[in-house]
């Protein structure tokens, strides 16, 4: 199953739960908009290079497509559906006023130089500004993309077009038009409905072993609160390796660590009371797949797709998922993982912190008057939580999994969109 197919059997299944409308499901199987563009790249070696870029923009009931650009070497036309898709309904979960798009560029970033990562971005921008704006779609940060992509980017569309246009791009730097609490949204909205969850369940951070798998953005802010909230962190991960710690990781070592020789699994002098541990006892360097299998409580995925699958998900030993990335466990994972009793909070509620810090940072942009960071946290902690009550709510009226459950609240506010709008009539 592509991943693509993975979201429409993820929206085909909760649609049988809640009896949707066929015509509501026919209609978000389909983006509205795919745009492809294929672009030159002038390298630091003088040589021309080109590149694949897409745009899919999945639907605007709500509001502008919303979402993430990506660039890496698998990216694919297919991957990209999937991810607009999931913005739509990711957007809809959280309840605000936008729709799911997604883009991305075919290339390893990791082998561009700066400047190189500069002329790529302001070519993508050239090739795709007719059909983005503050107004009609709003590109973010995803893998290997971070602020100074989004001030290129952002630079070159008002280049491009002219005027305040701002709120083109999200995921800025705070010094050109960012929000206060952008960088750690997505970990800072997961933590919240974490922490929700984990003080309804009785869930003590001290006893509770964490392993978080990525370590970039998402994976690395995630891993901070929760060690600094007391949880015990004893794997950690990124493209290179893993390193699992029985006695904890102290993560801002970890972090800086990782700065400095560019891999989390050479950073064993990480490991909590590190001088007093023997020899030879105090982590162990562990392979990607390795590392999710490891003795843990909870399991936090924030690294790319389909990391559980039918191959992996009975090795899981952890009771708890807790979904950063995008798609991470596919369907039959999930069904394995529940049959397992492992209880799996999904991406499309838990990263959607992200998208709701970017809808903040669009709407600052908009009135040109900025937020403390107090403001966007309150109001962040006031969006994710009311969509874990609404998902909560379903998930006992339907007596389903938070990923159904999740899904049926997304699909529940775009169904009544679209009969506001008489879309389908
Ligand atoms: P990032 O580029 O900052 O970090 C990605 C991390 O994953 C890196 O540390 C990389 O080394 C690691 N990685 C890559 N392959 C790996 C593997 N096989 N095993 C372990 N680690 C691996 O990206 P990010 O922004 O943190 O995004 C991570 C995930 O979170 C993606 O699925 C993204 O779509 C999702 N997400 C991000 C945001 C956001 O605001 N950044 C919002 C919502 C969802």
């Amino acid at each position: 199953m592509s991943l693509h197919e993975e979201t429409l059997s993820q929206i085909d299944n909760a649609a049988k739960i809640m009896d949707l409308d066929a015509e509501m499901k026919a209609y978000l199987e389909r983006p509205q908009k795919i745009h492809q563009v294929a672009f030159p790249v002038k390298m630091d070696d003088g040589s021309v290079q080109m590149f694949d870029g897409f745009r899919v923009q999945h639907n605007n009931l709500a509001g502008p497509y919303k979402g993430g650009i990506r660039f890496a070497p698998e990216v694919d036309l297919d991957e990209v559906k999937a991810l607009a898709t999931w913005m739509s309904i990711k957007c809809a979960v959280v309840g605000i006023p936008l729709g799911g798009g997604k883009g991305g560029v075919t290339v390893d970033a990791k082998k561009l130089s700066q400047t190189e990562k500069e002329r790529l971005t302001r070519a993508f921008v050239q090739a795709i500004a007719d059909y983005i704006g503050p107004a009609q779609d709003v590109p973010a940060p995803d893998m290997y993309t971070d602020s100074q992509v989004m001030a290129w980017a952002t630079d070159e569309y008002m280049k491009l077009k002219g005027g305040d246009q701002m709120g083109v791009f999200t995921g800025k730097p705070l010094e050109f038009g960012g929000s206060a609490g952008r960088e750690e949204a997505t970990a800072q909205g997961g933590v919240y409905i974490w922490n929700e969850y984990a003080q309804r369940n009785a869930i003590e951070p001290s006893k509770t072993k964490v392993i978080v798998q990525g370590f970039g953005n998402a994976g690395s802010n995630v891993a901070r609160m929760l060690h600094n909230e007391g949880y015990l962190v004893v794997g950690i991960s990124d493209s290179k390796g893993g390193l699992y710690c029985d006695h904890g990781i102290e993560i801002e070592q970890a972090i800086v660590c990782k700065v400095e020789y560019g891999a989390v699994n050479e950073c064993e002098h990480a490991a909590i009371n590190y001088n007093q541990i023997e020899e030879g006892h105090a982590c162990k360097r562990v392979t990607n797949e390795e590392l999710l299998e490891q003795e843990c409580d909870l399991l936090v995925l924030s690294a790319l797709e389909n990391q559980i699958t039918e191959d992996n998900a009975s090795n899981v030993k952890a009771k708890y998922i807790f979904e950063l990335a995008n798609g991470p466990t596919n369907p039959n994972a999930d069904e394995i993982l529940s049959k397992n009793n492992v209880v799996l909070l999904p991406d499309i509620l838990m990263n959607a912190g992200g998208v709701t810090v970017s809808y903040f940072e669009w709407v600052q942009n908009a009135t040109n008057y900025y937020w403390q960071a107090e403001e966007v946290q309150n109001r962040l902690k006031e969006i994710m939580l009311n969509a874990f009550d609404r998902v909560e709510s379903n998930r006992s009226k339907f007596n389903c999994s938070y990923r159904e459950a999740a899904f049926i609240t997304a699909l529940e506010r775009l169904s009544n969109l679209a009969k506001l709008r008489g879309v389908l009539s």
